[in-house]
């Protein structure tokens, strides 16, 4: 494994691999079985894998928990390397940001809801990071996870605006024993919020169900989720139900629905969610 730290080193460690196609795998590491399932997919659909693993600044609000998210570099190296993991490029800030930048990159649709609506401007750093590293890695695939659907749905309409080459590959959320997802951020939950927290995803199954056991109305399945929440309900930060990918109020129950769910920890916030289509076992 290359492990890489400047972008001209990256241009010519690219270069070198000449022919066969890459498959990018985009972290802010700290990695668990999540990104790790991401790694095994894009080694299966690609002859080479670059990962890069870089904590964004741009997309932490000023308020949010950048300097407390997780790292282990060490640790990040030596996992990349047991799966196979071609070139790792970890380049530090100014690496990315060199200069204050001219020209911004705005999402305009999807973002009035959910993480888009609590983190106002998360959406356009991880935007304008995305466009960054696309440009340098020229994947053919890049791989995400579907725990963060919302921003699955704006890269995908990223690429497909700017017409960049690159095939997105969504992977299912990967989770721990019992059903919470595995998530960078689980470090920084106390015992007793460890112990709570599978309740969010028993919650988003009781939604699904009451959903695909055909119940329309919005608010009965709302109040079924809550249900199960619980005392956790106090903290959630929003649970919503919407259109997938359009991110849009539910007009109709037989479409592809998302189910979602914050939770803020006192050092943690968590998120989750459930893609829903009626008559299909997984969405
Ligand atoms: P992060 O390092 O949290 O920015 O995540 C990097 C990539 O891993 C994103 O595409 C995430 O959606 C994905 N990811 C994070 N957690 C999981 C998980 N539990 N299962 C599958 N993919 C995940």
């Amino acid at each position: 494994m290359r492990i890489i730290r400047t972008r001209q080193e990256l241009h010519q460690s690219i270069k070198s691999l000449e022919t066969g196609s890459i498959g990018f795998v985009p972290t802010m590491g700290y990695l668990h079985e999540g990104h790790l399932a991401l790694i095994q997919k894009a080694k299966s659909e690609n002859d080479f894998v670059v990962m890069s693993i870089f904590v964004n600044p741009l997309q932490f609000g000023p308020n949010e928990d950048l300097t407390a998210y997780p790292r282990d570099e060490k640790r990040d190296l030596k996992l990349a390397e047991e799966q196979g993991v071609d070139i790792l490029f970890l380049p530090n800030v100014s690496e990315i940001y060199p200069v204050p930048l001219s020209t911004t990159i705005h999402v305009e649709k999807r973002v009035d809801v959910l993480d888009g609506e609590k983190r106002p401007g998360h959406f356009d750093g991880v935007a304008t990071v995305l466009l960054k590293l696309f440009h340098l890695v020229m994947p053919n695939r890049a791989y995400f996870g579907q725990k963060d659907a919302q921003q699955l749905a704006i890269v995908e309409a990223l690429v497909e605006d700017y017409f960049l080459p690159i095939a997105i590959q969504r992977v299912e959320t990967v989770r721990e024993a019992d059903g919470l997802a595995k998530s960078s951020r689980n470090i920084n939950l106390t015992v007793d919020e460890r112990k709570e927290a599978p309740i969010i995803h028993q919650a988003l199954l009781a939604g699904k169900k009451c959903i695909l056991d055909g119940v329309e109305d919005e608010t009965t399945i709302l109040a079924e989720v809550q249900k199960t929440l619980g005392k956790v309900t106090k903290k959630v930060d929003y649970l919503a139900l919407y259109e997938y990918p359009s991110f849009k109020a539910v007009t109709d129950f037989s479409r592809t629905l998302i189910l979602a769910i914050a939770v803020q920890y006192e050092k943690a916030r968590l998120i989750d969610n459930e893609l829903i289509k009626r008559g299909e076992e997984n969405a």
